[in-house]
């Protein structure tokens, strides 16, 4: 009769960098990190993060909206800033009480011409 034998878990020895394939001791994690399915040595992670960018930035910029708002309007022709105008002022939940106001100011600022449009526009 064969003894039957302890169901061993196969541990890895070593785990593989997904960026530069160096093969680091599985036990040494401080010197990696397993992203998803992916493992990634500490040289490689600022690297693997600027090439897989457009996964994490969404939640990364979350974290940090203040000042990615202030670079991307920043970086902003004024036709897109117009359209980003447009988009916040057709969304409820966007249209702020600040939004609000400066669309109120605006529209006593060029209360004549916002007259006239009106009357244009909606007069009959
Ligand atoms: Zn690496």
């Amino acid at each position: 009769m064969i003894d039957e034998l302890p169901t061993e878990r196969v541990v890895p020895h070593s785990v593989e960098c997904c960026m530069c394939g160096g093969m680091i001791p599985a036990d040494r994690n401080e010197e990696y990190t397993i992203i998803g399915n992916d493992i990634v040595c500490n040289d490689c992670l600022q690297d693997y993060c600027r090439t897989n960018y457009e996964q994490y930035a969404p939640d990364y910029i979350k974290s940090n909206g203040s000042e990615f708002a202030e670079d991307l309007w920043r970086n902003l022709t004024l036709s897109e800033k117009a359209q980003v105008a447009e988009i916040l002022l057709q969304s409820e939940s966007c249209c702020t009480d600040v939004a609000k106001e400066v669309m109120f100011d605006y529209c006593l600022k060029h209360l004549f011409d916002f007259s006239s449009y009106v009357k244009e526009k909606y007069g009959t």
